[in-house]
Formats: structure tokens, C-alpha cells, sequence
């Protein structure tokens, strides 16, 4: 573990016991002064990697039950973190707590595994709170507590946020649920309806207050602080201290242990940054696009799951990448010959997760492409941090789906500059670039043959016979060689890239004619009159008159999930029981699968192909 500095100030230079926190914690009146606090500074991302050491089991040393244990080894944690060695001692004694750290320093179990392991299953009310600044953070911290907490029985914990269904959260409330993380405006609301019972409160975490304050959830915090009762243990995690989060820490905390662990923003200044807007069931085959146009010497794609790091894996190889995956379920040995094998150049391409791609250091990655978000911006400078190695510079591609939108400022804050837009890459642009490369290839072969003298000759030999033989030209022949160096691969891509023109943004579809002239048919019985035009494929779906469904709703849904302009969709026809509607030719499989998905008027559109 690297600590980069470890200092105690005056009040507790004198300490001599083996927990410097601990001791640290007899006189700490959080506030007075910084001096007065013993720090430990560390770099997040190494000491994640110390964590993997396999020889490791310092959990055991806190007490922990055998199925926390269990669960911890089974996940992978090995060695605590820094601020876990810091902060779980405090807290299974009770202690109120200041942790400042950011995401990716282990912050979420330093919590919740003393939370986990003074609560009480049998007692089937909330026990511990955690307000969250947002929805995606308490879902996190939610699946984090049920990570741990999976060997535990009768333990639940519920996450609670707004623009979800109240009467389903008030159900699991009442069912009975140990653990609440919320956002704070929803925990008011069920508190203040009486639905959320803090009676039996004994711990209260603010996790990232920071940014509860910055989006100006700090009333509603206060508000819940107020209600709590007398006697319950109060922890704040925070990446920075402003002045209301001490006052918080001030009125709200007795005598809290303070942490600090400082985590190093990579260098992002050489790296250039762009995001790129696109539907979450076209992506991989914006992947594609992506990787074609972008001229990279290694690429490091980084997805959210080990099962999505295989799926993108799988499809990019069939479509003729030399692929490998970094995963946490790929063993360590395996996982350093991939990084010889990237470092060597044997393959340019790797998928990773986070944990897996942590500390990863490869001169040759010269792009970056977040296809799923990173839970956080710390994540985000992390993974983007793995370009632009050894002074070098680097490029960094964030694909977002509408929704994910509103994570770009907070993105952009972290690094402390714009992220510019960029769009999927046209099939002019990719044809372009094979076009470029292969006339590259072309004036490289003939500058420099890789051929020995023989062959050479052998060579000749064959181009005269065949053009004596065909009374060919020689530029007849040179074509009909450089089509060989195809290999069967067609020289231009010709799919319909309208079908990534640049996604809405929720709202209704509004329609502006097709190109099939706005013609939309209706009618009890009617048959097709006519196949689809040419550069159009029909398709069926299962919903009709019958449904009461509108040309409108087709035309919204399949609009809203493929991203295709209103105007691409053709003719569609609504029959009794199905209807038709064509659209361009030439749909990627993955765009088609999520049209699979789909349901209009809450029933399943069960689209199918119609042959022929
Ligand atoms: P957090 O800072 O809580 O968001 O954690 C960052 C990441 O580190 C998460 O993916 C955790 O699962 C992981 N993590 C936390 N503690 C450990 C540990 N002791 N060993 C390995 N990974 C950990």
C-alpha cells in the first residue's frame, strides 16, 4: 500500500499504540484545526491494486463474522484499503466519523461492512440510512451493501429514490429492511408520510455531502439530522471540505475520528475528449464505426460489466478484431500475458472492466473509448488516464445514451474542460479511411517489398504470363490484385448510417412526412398493396386495430429506440391483428434486437422480418 504521507499534528504527535487513528481518536475534536487531525494521504488507484495481493486476508482482523468474510473473498477484496484500515476500527467502536475521500478509495465498504456487522437481522427495521445525492450513487451503494451482505440472513436493504414508484418502495418498507439508501428529498417524503420509521435508527451515513450540498439537498439533510434519534452514530464521506459541510460535521458529529485519504487526477491536459451520443441498443454498432475511423495504435474499451466486456468482445471479433478481455474473472497470469500481449502489439484492442484495467500502464493506447459511462468522475479520469502515457498524447471517446446526458457536467467539472460533441462516423468517413489506409498499403508495397529476390522473380514471372495470356493491361492486372488484398472483405461499407443520426431527447416524435410521401395506411382488412421500395425492408409487428394502436405510436417507439430520423421510417399499414412498416435496409443486429425488446401500449411489438 502506498501512503504517501502519514503526519499526525501536535495534538497527537505523542501517540505510540499500533492504531494511530484510534489514538488520534481520544482527543479528536474535529474542526479545531487541520493539525490536530492525523492524515493519511494515499494514491487511490495503487492501493486498489494492492488489494488484489493473493497471500491477504486483513478483513479477518476487524472481527468480522465468517459470512462477511465470505462474501468479501468471494468478491475479491482481499487487503483493506487505506481508508477501510482507518475507518473500520472507529466505527465498530461507534465513533462518529469525517471520512474526505473520493470514489475509488473503498469509501462504500469502509462504511457499510462495520454498518453490516453491529446491526441486528432480527430487528426488521432501518437500522442504517444513507442519503446519496443521487439515484445512481444509492443504487450503487445499495448493490454494494447486498454484495456484502449476501451470506447474511434476514438482512435487506432497500435503495429509495425519486421517479421511482412510491407504493412499491413503501411495500419493501413495510416487508421489513435493515438498511435504507436514498436520495434525500425521497427519505423526507417517506418520512414525513410516516412510511419510513427511523426508531430504530443506530447509524445515519451522508455519503458524498459535497455534492449534496452542491445540488442543494443540504436543508433536506438537516432536515433529516433533526429527526434522528438522540442516540445514533453520525458518518460523513465527502471528496472536499467546504465550510457547510464543516458546519454540518460541527453541530451534527460528537467527537469524530477524522480520515483523509487524497486521490491524484491524472494528467489530462494531453488528452483529447470528445463524447458521442448514441441509443444504447446501437452501440456496439457505433463501436464499430468508432474504431474504423479512429486511427488508433492500441484501444482500451472499457464496459460497466464482465458480461458486457464479453459481449462486445465477441462482436467485435467476428467482425475481425484480434480482441482480448480484462475482467475480474480472468485469472492474474492470464491477465499479464494480455498486457504483454497489448504491450507487444499482438493485439490492439482490449475490453476492461474498471477494477481490472486499474493501474494498467500501456504506452501504445492511444484511445480511450468509455463505452458504458463510469459510475463516477473519478472513474471517468481514471480510465481516461490510461491514454496519454509517458507524455504522450492520447484520444478519449464517451458514449452516452440521451439519458445518461446529464453526467457530462459533472464529467466536465472533473477534468476542468469541455468533453466536445463528436457523431458516429459516416459511411463516407469510414470509406474514406479504408480508401486512405489501403493506397498507404499500396505505396508502402511497392516502395518496399517484403518478398525475397526469389519469390520476387517467381512473382514477375506470373504477372507476364497471366497478362500475355489475358492480353491484359497492367493497371487491369494491378486491380485485380489489390481486390485479391481484400481478401473477400467488401472494399466500401454501405449500411444505412441515417440510422444514427443524432438521438432525441424524451418528448414525443413528431412526424414530417416519410419517404415513401407520408403515406400512411389504415383500414380494417386491408392487404399490402405493394412490396417495400427498394432501399426499404418491411417488417411485422404484432400489434393492430385491435391493440388501438396509431400510426404515431409505431412510428414514436421505433424512432425513440433505433434514433432513426422520423422522416426514414416508410409506409406502415395497420391490419386487424399486426400491422407492416418498412424501414432502410440494412439494420444492425443489435438495433434490431432492442426493436425486439420494445413494447407500444404496453404490449410487446414482437417485430419480425417479413421474408422476401
Ligand atoms: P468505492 O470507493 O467504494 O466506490 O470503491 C471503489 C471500487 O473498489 C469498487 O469497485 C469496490 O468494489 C472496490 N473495492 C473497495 N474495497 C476494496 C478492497 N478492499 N479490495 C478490492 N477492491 C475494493
Amino acid at each position: 500500500m502506498t501512503i504517501h504521507g502519514v503526519s499526525a499534528g501536535p495534538a497527537s504527535k505523542d501517540h505510540s499504540g499500533p492504531n494511530p487513528v484510534n489514538q488520534q481518536s481520544l482527543d479528536g475534536s474535529f474542526g479545531l484545526s487541520v493539525d490536530l487531525d492525523l492524515r493519511v494521504e494515499t494514491e487511490a488507484s495503487a492501493e486498489l491494486d494492492q488489494a488484489q495481493s493473493p497471500e491477504a486476508s486483513g478483513f479477518a482482523s476487524f472481527g468480522f463474522s465468517a459470512p462477511l468474510l465470505k462474501a468479501l473473498s468471494a468478491i475479491g477484496y482481499k487487503e483493506p484499503s487505506p481508508i477501510q484500515s482507518a475507518a473500520i476500527p472507529e466505527l465498530l467502536l461507534g465513533r462518529d466519523l469525517v471520512g474526505q475521500a473520493q470514489t475509488g478509495t473503498g469509501k462504500t465498504a469502509a462504511f457499510a461492512l462495520p454498518m453490516l456487522a453491529s446491526l441486528d437481522p432480527s430487528l426488521r427495521k432501518p437500522q442504517v440510512l444513507v442519503l446519496a445525492p443521487t439515484r445512481e450513487l444509492a443504487m450503487q451503494v445499495a448493490e454494494a451493501f447486498n454484495s456484502y451482505a449476501v451470506h447474511l440472513d434476514g438482512v435487506r436493504t432497500l435503495a429509495i429514490y425519486g421517479g421511482a414508484d412510491f407504493r412499491d418502495q413503501i411495500h419493501h418498507l413495510k416487508r421489513g429492511v435493515q438498511i435504507v439508501v436514498g436520495t434525500p428529498g425521497r427519505v423526507m417524503d417517506h418520512m414525513r408520510q410516516g412510511t419510513l420509521d427511523l426508531s430504530a435508527l443506530r447509524a445515519l451515513v451522508l455519503d458524498e455531502a459535497d455534492e449534496m450540498l452542491r445540488m442543494g439537498f443540504i436543508d433536506d439533510v438537516e432536515w433529516v439530522l433533526n429527526q434522528l434519534p438522540a442516540q445514533r452514530q453520525v458518518v460523513l464521506f465527502s471528496a472536499t471540505m467546504p465550510a457547510e459541510i464543516r458546519r454540518i460535521s460541527q453541530k451534527y458529529l460528537s467527537s469524530p475520528a477524522e480520515i483523509t485519504i487524497k486521490t491524484k487526477a491524472a494528467d489530462s491536459g494531453r488528452i483529447r475528449q470528445r463524447y458521442l451520443m448514441v441509443n444504447g441498443p446501437q452501440k456496439l454498432a457505433a463501436l464499430e464505426r468508432v474504431l474504423e475511423a479512429e486511427q488508433s495504435e492500441a484501444t482500451i474499451i472499457f464496459a460497466r460489466t464482465k458480461a458486457i466486456t464479453l459481449t462486445v468482445a465477441e462482436s467485435l471479433e467476428q467482425h475481425g478484431y484480434d480482441v482480448a478481455v480484462l475482467n475480474g474473472d480472468v485469472p492474474q497470469a492470464q491477465r499479464e500475458r494480455t498486457i504483454e500481449r497489448l504491450k507487444s502489439g499482438k493485439v490492439d484492442v482490449l475490453v476492461a472492466t474498471d477494477v481490472a484495467a486499474r493501474g494498467l500502464d500501456v504506452e501504445r493506447i492511444t484511445l480511450v473509448i468509455n463505452y458504458d459511462i463510469p459510475f463516477d468522475s473519478e472513474a471517468y479520469v481514471h480510465r481516461i488516464g490510461r491514454t496519454g502515457r509517458a507524455g504522450r498524447s492520447g484520444e478519449a471517446i464517451l458514449f452516452l445514451t440521451p439519458r445518461e446526458r446529464r453526467f457530462l457536467t459533472g464529467l466536465e467539472r472533473a477534468v476542468g474542460r469541455s468533453i466536445e460533441p463528436m457523431e458516429v462516423p459516416s459511411n463516407a468517413t469510414i470509406n474514406q479511411n479504408r480508401l486512405d489506409r489501403l493506397r498507404a498499403r499500396l505505396t508502402a508495397a511497392v516502395q518496399a517489398t517484403s518478398c525475397s529476390e526469389q519469390e520476387h522473380a517467381l512473382l514477375s514471372e506470373m504477372v507476364q504470363r497471366v497478362a500475355g495470356e489475358l492480353g491484359c493491361s497492367g493497371e487491369a492486372l494491378a486491380l485485380a490484385a489489390l481486390e485479391l488484398g481484400l481478401a473477400g472483405q467488401s472494399l466500401l461499407l454501405e449500411g444505412d448510417d441515417t440510422l444514427f443520426a443524432a438521438p432525441r431527447q424524451g418528448g414525443s416524435f413528431e412526424r414530417q412526412g416519410s419517404h415513401s410521401g407520408g403515406a400512411r395506411q389504415g383500414g380494417r382488412g386491408e392487404r399490402p398493396s405493394r412490396g417495400p421500395e427498394s432501399h426499404m425492408e418491411r417488417f411485422r409487428i404484432e400489434l393492430g386495430w385491435r391493440d388501438r394502436v396509431k400510426p404515431g405510436n409505431i412510428v414514436g417507439a421505433i424512432a425513440g429506440e433505433t434514433g432513426l430520423n422520423g422522416k426514414a421510417i416508410g409506409r406502415i399499414q395497420i391490419f386487424d391483428t399486426h400491422s407492416m412498416v418498412d424501414l432502410p435496409k440494412g439494420m444492425p443486429a443489435e438495433v434490431f434486437e432492442g426493436l425486439r425488446q420494445l413494447r407500444v401500449l404496453n404490449k410487446p411489438l414482437q417485430i419480425s422480418r417479413v421474408q422476401g
